[in-house]
């Protein structure tokens, strides 16, 4: 039903990169009358994707939120990013709104692009349709397309419109629910046409799968179409509604948002079918009158503004605001938000999305309570990162100054994060692939004025050794005064591996006084730190089986550097070996690319561990494999272009192992290199 200009309905728009999301959300703008022109994204001046990163890439790196009013409903829209690398930006967003519109290219080879994000919506049960774009370029029937959208679907997939074409061309559709055909006219309503004989066949095969399809949940109407009784229009769209609503079917719809074609039927489709409020404020846990944060924004004059979806009721400027933790905050202006730019407002109405000023508190995720309760937040896990890249402040007065834009940046993008390696000390910053982070640099430079260099993150070798042996270390000084002398034996072997360092001593009769037998074995961690070939040792057990002192000149520091010359001198003759990082991958694609995985791993010093059919996704696999670190670094790359951008990974640190050969003489080479440098 249509809800009237009281309260406002969410709608996003999402779909594989390039479908034409942004500019089906011109389309709905132009077409709803909000704005003169239709934008044009090609050229740069579409309302979304206005920041300087977005235009400059041609593609929406964040969230573009729009208001429009059509035949007095109105409606807050959300154009979320569709590329692997921002696709994170509408994980808190979905959620919170009343339905999703998914766009598709026309090709069914393009359908399984949409696989990812049709799964997610699956999962989360937040109604869905399909607008199939570019239907100008369709080429293909359109049952291929339907059953290659349905392999990627696990509801059903339900046509409204059947194409009409004017020869190989689509010039128009039949809406199915109505029984009406419509020809496409640039930048103008549809033109209603009267059906000829074949197309009436058509529509009533088309439209009797349909019924069956939305019978499935309807005994009322399977006993009609059983009887072959003609359910009435009012039975046909109340089922549509509630079997969208409900999360049962995703209705598809055909268009072309560059032409303007089939957007007032969307609307209308929008408008009579798409959900109220009450289910996305359900998924979200807003029981009473409240603003859910899914971003927060630090680009603008107005300092801090968090967006959010105003559930439960209406929301004042300065109303007073419960954060989850319980603390109170005054809502410091409320903006209305139009692509780039916003503007103040008295209040938002219910189920509409704006921006808070002033709540500096508040992260994604958050539920402002306007009752005085504390609701708990809501959030998406975290995707894991699958890039990362070690950064620095170019200049070191600049580093305080990195650190607070890092954390402005990652309260804006939560699939962003930064950490130090504890072996490396590297301070690195990891996301969603190289695109993700090189937006970020741009903006640390642009909104910052920061100059950040970015380095490949550096890999954490160690060596260990193969022999064993007996060394004697002998620390002696004589430079008048006190002289320092420490005398030790030690037994060096390599120990179990992932046992790290193991001391213990066999010293009879006092030959090193057990006072010091704790800087004997301080020194020999000391040696270890870097070992003949540059880096840590690891996996050595040593053993102090004799010394020597003297009752003047012995001291702590002396039997430390006793301990120290002989590890460094030992390690020399136990043959080192160097270790490197080894990680375990699970990764997710499509199975048609599984041969060219396997093939890709092992090129990369990989090894398949195994691959099984992905549970509840047909037609894709799950492939564990162990992969060096060193290869895993930028292995997303040559993933995403094996697999249209659809395959990812999990990655954790599972073992070191041995590394021989030319590949350890490099490594060893460089690492000299970067010691003298
Ligand atoms: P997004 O990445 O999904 O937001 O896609 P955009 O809206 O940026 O569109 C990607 C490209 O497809 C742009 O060059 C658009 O002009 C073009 N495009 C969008 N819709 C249509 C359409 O209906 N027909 C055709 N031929 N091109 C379109």
């Amino acid at each position: 039903m249509a809800q009237g200009a009281e309260s406002v309905r969410a709608v996003a728009i999402t779909g594989p990169a390039a479908a034409g999301k942004t500019t089906l959300l011109e389309a709905l703008l132009f077409a709803s009358g909000a704005v003169p022109r239709q934008g044009d994204v090609a050229a740069g001046a579409s309302i979304g994707d206005s920041s300087p990163e977005a235009r400059h890439r041609g593609q929406s790196v964040e969230l573009n939120l729009a208001g429009i009013e059509f035949l007095g409903d109105r409606f807050s829209l959300v154009d979320c990013p569709g590329s692997s690398d921002f696709g994170s930006m509408a994980d808190n967003v979905l959620p919170a709104v009343d339905l999703v519109v998914v766009v598709v290219d026309p090709q069914p080879a393009k359908a399984i692009l949409a696989q990812p994000i049709l799964k997610t919506l699956e999962r989360l049960n937040i109604p869905h349709a399909i607008f199939v774009n570019k239907i100008e370029q369709a080429r293909d029937r359109l049952d291929e397309l339907l059953q290659a959208l349905q392999a990627a679907s696990g509801l059903p997939v339900v046509a409204r419109q059947i194409p009409l074409y004017d020869g190989e061309r689509i010039n128009g559709f039949i809406d199915l629910a109505l029984e009406r055909g419509f020809i496409y006219r640039p930048g103008q309503p549809s033109a209603r046409v009267d059906l000829t004989e074949e197309n009436a066949a058509e529509e009533a095969e088309a439209r009797f799968h349909m019924l069956e399809q939305l019978a499935d949940y309807d005994d009322v109407l399977l006993e009609k179409l059983l009887s072959d009784i003609e359910p009435t229009p009012e039975e046909v769209f109340g089922d549509l509604a509630a079997e969208l609503r409900e999360d049962k079917i995703v209705p598809v719809f055909l268009g072309s948002a560059l032409n303007g074609f089939g957007i007032r039927r969307l609307l209308k489709a929008l408008r009579h079918e798409a959900p109220s409020s009450e289910a996305a404020a359900q998924r979200i846990g807003a029981d009473g009158p409240s603003a859910y944060v899914f971003a927060v924004s630090h680009a603008g004059q107005a300092g801090k503004l968090a967006l959010a979806r105003v559930l439960g009721g209406g929301l004042q400027d300065g109303a007073d605001l419960r954060l989850a933790d319980g603390g109170h905050h005054r809502a410091g202006g409320i903006l209305a938000i139009n692509g780039g730019s916003t503007k103040k407002v008295p209040a938002a109405l219910p189920g509409e999305i704006v921006a808070v000023a002033k709540i500096d508190e508040a992260v994604s995720g958050d539920l402002l309570s306007a009752d005085g309760r504390s609701r708990p937040a809501r959030r998406e896990a975290k995707r894991a990162p699958l890039f990362a890249q070690g950064i620095q402040a170019k200049e070191r007065k600049d580093d305080v100054r990195l650190a607070a834009a890092l954390t402005k940046l990652l309260e804006e993008d939560t699939s962003l994060s930064v950490r130090r390696d504890p072996v490396t000390l590297q301070t690195l910053l990891e996301g969603q692939g190289p695109t993700h982070l090189e937006t970020t640099m741009d903006r640390l430079k642009r909104r910052f004025g920061l100059d950040v260099v970015s380095a490949r993150p550096t890999v954490a070798y160690r060596e260990s050794i193969r022999k064993p042996v007996t060394q004697h270390g002998r620390h002696k000084k004589q430079s008048g005064g006190h002289g320092q002398f420490g005398d030790v034996l030690v037994e060096i072997k390599p120990g179990a591996r992932g046992s790290g360092f193991t001391f213990s001593q066999r010293i009879t009769g006092g030959a090193v006084p057990k006072q010091w037998i704790p800087a004997v074995e301080q020194g020999l961690k000391d040696a270890m730190e870097r070992g003949p070939l540059g880096f840590p040792v690891v996996d050595v057990e040593a053993v102090l089986i004799d010394g020597g002192y003297h009752s003047v000149d012995s001291s702590e520091m002396s039997f430390r550097a006793a301990g120290r010359l002989a590890m460094s001198e030992g390690l020399r003759q136990c043959a080192p070996y160097l270790l490197e990082p080894i990680e375990k991958l699970v990764i997710s694609a499509p199975s048609s690319s599984t041969p060219k995985i396997t093939a890709a791993v092992a090129a990369r010093r990989g090894q398949i561990l195994g691959f099984e059919p992905k549970a509840d996704w047909p037609n894709w696999d799950v492939i564990e494999a162990y992969m060096p670190e060193e290869h895993r670094q930028d292995f997303i790359l040559e993933l995403r272009g094996l697999t249209q951008g659809l395959g990812s990974f999990e990655a954790a640190f599972d073992h070191m192992a041995e590394l021989t050969g030319r590949l350890a003489d490099d490594v060893v080479a460089r690492q000299s290199k970067t010691v003298k440098a």
